[in-house]
């Protein structure tokens, strides 16, 4: 499997994911025929197949939540706004790293009550004594994120920091790796500004036009503390989803997952995720329609700096995906 870090660390707030771009199209060069990027910032990578009458389109997010920076205190702490879907319980008192290296921590307004943290009540100190000395550091429309760190967990589980989507941007390019055939001329795309509102994959999307579209991004689990009942579980395979509230997965996509999931003995289990959306919906609505879905890689404590994911399903949700790479609906 893809090494896990190289694909953590670097920084990638929606809207800045060049980085992690430039390391996943070195990556893909021996599986690719054409690797461009679109003016969004979408990295995409083609591979011709063996029936040009057909085109798949899969897609990864590259972009992670973060803050950006809005307003600068006279005491120097800094104010800031989310970049996607922040968590601020548990963001609060975690490191942050800004795009150009400068290091903070998140804090809250003094003597706040739970239920009254929210991002507006948040701050970053970088240590500066005032303003001016932090205007020195950072300036008003800086990115920052939560600071990256790869923990190793018993039985081959990881904790980090925006698992999602980088995660699935790795079992993409293993996937590539994997497949031994390419049935139909097959579009890699790793997307920008997902966790906004899909709003690269659906750029991307409306220029490919696919006949067949599958995402691969991150569910949460319901094997968690205080959990809603529910079936997906961590380390129990690839997540083929059903449906969220973005995407109703069509039938053609869900049972051919299934079908090669059961032909290859690739463990599996079935995702219906209740809140959030996938770049699926953007690949599904594109010029007259796909048919789409999506494998999710099962994560514990979704949008939190301490992510979880197994890796046992990495390499289930990455041999899926070569299968259906290989052999196409
Ligand atoms: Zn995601």
């Amino acid at each position: 499997m893809t090494d896990i870090k190289k694909y953590i660390t670097p920084f990638s707030v929606t809207g800045n994911e060049e980085k992690l771009a430039a390391i996943i199209a070195e990556d893909m060069k021996p599986c690719a025929d054409s690797i461009t990027a679109d003016p969004m910032g979408n990295l995409i990578c083609f591979k011709k197949g063996e029936d040009s009458s057909k085109r798949t389109m899969l897609a990864a997010h590259m972009d992670e939540i973060g803050f950006v920076v809005t307003f600068v205190e006279n005491s120097g702490l800094i104010r800031v706004a989310n970049v996607g879907g922040i968590r601020p319980v548990s963001s609060a008192f975690g490191e942050v790293v800004f795009k150009n290296g400068v290091k903070g921590v998140i804090v809250l307004e003094d003597n706040l009550q739970l239920a009254d943290i929210s991002i507006k009540k948040m701050l970053v100190d970088i240590g500066a004594k005032d303003k001016k000395d932090a205007l020195k550091k950072v300036k008003i429309g800086d990115y920052l994120s939560l600071s990256q760190r790869v923990t190793r967990l018993a039985n081959k589980r990881y904790a980090a920091k925006a698992f999602d989507d980088r995660i699935g941007c790795a079992v993409l390019v293993e996937a590539a790796k994997l497949a031994t055939k390419v049935r139909y001329d097959t579009y890699y795309v790793f997307t920008v500004q997902e966790e906004v509102g899909c709003r690269g994959s659906k750029a991307a999307a409306n220029v490919i036009l696919p006949d067949y579209s599958v995402a691969c991004d991150v569910t949460p689990t319901y094997d968690t503390a205080g959990a809603q009942p529910g079936e997906v579980k961590l380390g129990a395979g690839a997540a083929i989803k059903i449906k969220d509230t973005s995407v109703i997965c069509s039938k053609t996509i869900v049972d051919r997952l299934t079908a090669l999931a059961e032909d290859k003995k690739i463990k599996y289990q079935y995702e219906i995720l209740t809140a959030g959306g996938t770049d699926a919906s953007s690949m599904q609505t594109a010029g007259a329609g796909s048919y789409a879905g999506c494998i999710s890689v099962p994560c514990r404590y979704v949008h939190s700096p301490v992510e979880i994911i197994d890796a046992k399903d990495l390499e289930n949700c990455a041999k899926l995906f070569a299968a259906f790479i290989e052999e196409g609906v």
